[in-house]
């Protein structure tokens, strides 16, 4: 179906796709901030260019408008009334696109989190921004903690419980009231 935008409108048009700092994104960034994570943001050299990127948690996310990337079953998205058959195509390929870049960067070793737009609607944010701060802290627990806290008393003489310290590190971290045992 031909285009009935004129190339003028179609640039512009196409611009807002990959539109930054939009706001579902200054949002994500700020609670992070608040949090204490510091993070990149827009980096190109990662397929996909991904919003905010985590590097101590090997982890990006990617916060995407409902529409431009076809968010299925969202009550925010709807396609147009007229042209349907280009917005249809359209979408698909984004969505093909986003599918594509997510598996080039889990290939990479990267987590891989999106968020919707719909999701930061006030009347579920803090909900869905504190199971943002849940998952990552259980990346970060699951894959990258160096020193797993198990206390002392449930550790006993099993060093392979103090995952990554050594026998000498252990012993100097052993609270004094143990060493009598
Ligand atoms: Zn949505």
């Amino acid at each position: 179906m031909a285009d009935v935008l004129t190339p003028e409108q179609r640039r512009k048009c196409m611009s807002r796709i990959r539109s930054r700092n939009t706001r579902p994104e200054i949002i994500i960034r700020k609670f992070l901030f608040a949090h204490g994570f510091r993070f990149r943001i827009n980096v190109k050299r990662l397929p996909g260019t991904p919003d905010i990127v985590l590097r101590k948690y090997k982890t990006v996310i990617f916060v995407n408008g409902c529409f431009w990337h076809g968010h299925e079953g969202c009550r925010y998205f709807r396609l147009p009334k007229s042209n349907v058959d280009f917005w249809k195509n359209k979408i698909e390929r984004n969505k093909e696109r986003d599918l594509q870049e997510r598996i080039k960067l889990r290939d990479m070793g990267w987590h891989v989190i999106q968020f919707w737009e719909c999701q930061l609607k006030p009347s579920v944010r803090n909900e869905n921004l504190n199971g943002l701060l849940c998952t990552l802290n259980h990346l970060f627990l699951e894959n990258f903690a160096v020193y797993r806290t198990v206390p002392y008393g449930k550790a006993g003489k099993d060093l392979n419980l103090i995952a990554a310290e050594t026998e000498v590190e252990y012993k100097k971290n052993k609270p004094l009231k143990n060493q009598n045992n």
